[in-house]
């Protein structure tokens, strides 16, 4: 196997620590959902699903079908798996088969599901998500009645496993009205449930930023994303935190990936060179620099010419030019003893330097989420202590 450019590494440890830390916010009693969807946000289905379940995760949920396939070819078959968007309907079939619990969030799917269930042989779990104020996915209240009416019937073959919701916009104070108006709408049909005696086995509605500061919000299950990856959603629901625990700072989640690469080339540009494509950058005095083998091709944002930092040798070494599709230059004039081959940390700590995700998400306008989705899957990852 010849080497990719870059390389990521996965910190069990950090990872751990996270789940501790959610977990003491949700209590012991609800299931914790490991959000895997967009290549489990950029660090690696393949590698992060078996690291998850060593750390006692054995519920994962995926955007599609596709996703969840990937998600079956490594987990164990204790770990349960749950689609939140898209699946075809051909493939319903083959997600009962491998017992993949899925979403419905529109009552044309209930009879298709019923059909396959048949077919197959075996019960389809379902989720029926209902609208409560976000307005993408989710059944609406003029279905619903019929819905359960159509899974009292089929209970044989259609399983009502869960219930559920998804908040548009947890994580920002601003929208509290909102998220307060979805709670409520969300309980309603709840009622409408029991009051029908056609209950779900489980509720979820909780996405990390409800997870951590909204324990109203912990039902039966939490499906929690960029939390576990050591995020905070927000500065609101980190403020929120800081609140709780009555402190001024507290690190709690930790980021469990870094990124590295390699030092290609070191070479000397003359005062009054331009460095790499076009003049956007021309050298005031002799500098050093050195060649790294990926751009933006490989995930790293364009937007950070001229701007972003890397570490060698556990110091900054700013980006020289723009990014380029396999290449970009930094400046080591500043730093002694660089090799050929050295290792460069683009994301995480190097001695005792760190280049976080934000310091590349607040210059660029770049969700984290976004920025991490993004990292192609080519990457090579692995897990660290
Ligand atoms: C992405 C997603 C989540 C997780 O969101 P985070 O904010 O990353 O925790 C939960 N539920 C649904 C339906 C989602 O699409």
């Amino acid at each position: 196997m010849v080497k990719h450019s870059s390389r990521i590494e996965l910190s069990q440890s950090a990872y751990k620590n996270n789940i501790n830390f959610i977990r003491k916010k949700i209590g012991k009693d609800a299931i914790l959902s490991a959000v895997v969807k967009a290549n489990a946000y950029g660090h690696g289905i393949r590698t992060f699903v078996p690291m998850a379940e060593r750390c006692g995760v054995n519920h994962f949920s995926v955007a599609s079908s596709f996703e969840a396939e990937e998600v079956l070819s490594v987990c164990t078959p204790e770990s349960r798996i749950m689609i939140m968007g898209i699946i075809y309907e051909v493939d319903i079939p083959w997600a009962i088969e491998h017992e993949i619990e899925f979403f419905v969030y529109n009552y044309e799917r209930l009879p298709k599901a019923l059909e396959a269930a048949k077919k197959v042989g075996k019960p389809a779990k379902i989720h029926i998500e209902v609208e409560t104020g976000a307005n993408r996915t989710g059944m609406p209240k003029s279905e619903f009645q019929m819905a359960l009416n159509f899974l009292k019937k089929n209970r044989d073959h259609v399983v009502f496993e869960g219930l559920c919701t998804h908040f548009g916009g947890a994580e920002s104070n601003s929208n509290q009205f909102k998220i307060d108006a979805q709670k409520k709408r969300y309980a309603d049909f709840l009622k409408q449930c029991k009051a029908k005696k056609i209950e779900p086995n489980i509720r979820h509605i909780a996405c990390s930023a409800a997870a951590l500061a909204m324990k109203d919000t912990v039902y039966d299950l939490v499906r929690v994303g960029v939390a576990q990856y050591g995020f905070w959603p927000s500065n609101d629901i980190y403020f929120a935190h800081l609140q709780e625990v009555n402190k001024k700072n507290d690190v709690g989640l930790k980021r469990i990936f870094t990124w590295k690469t390699d030092i290609m080339d070191i070479r000397q540009v003359d005062q009054g060179e331009f460095i790499g494509y076009g003049t956007s950058f021309q050298a005031t005095q002799n500098m050093k620099i050195a060649v790294l083998p990926l751009g933006y091709s490989n995930g790293y944002p364009r937007a950070l010419s001229n701007r972003g930092q890397v570490l060698i040798k556990g110091k900054k070494a700013p980006i020289v030019g723009l990014i380029n599709m396999n290449l970009f230059m930094v400046d080591i004039s500043h730093i002694k003893d660089v090799a050929l081959g050295d290792e460069v940390v683009l994301i995480g700590r190097q001695q005792n330097n760190v280049i976080n995700v934000s310091s590349f998400t607040n210059t660029t306008q770049l969700l984290n989420n976004e920025m991490l989705s993004r990292l192609p899957a080519a990457i090579p990852r692995k897990v660290v202590r």
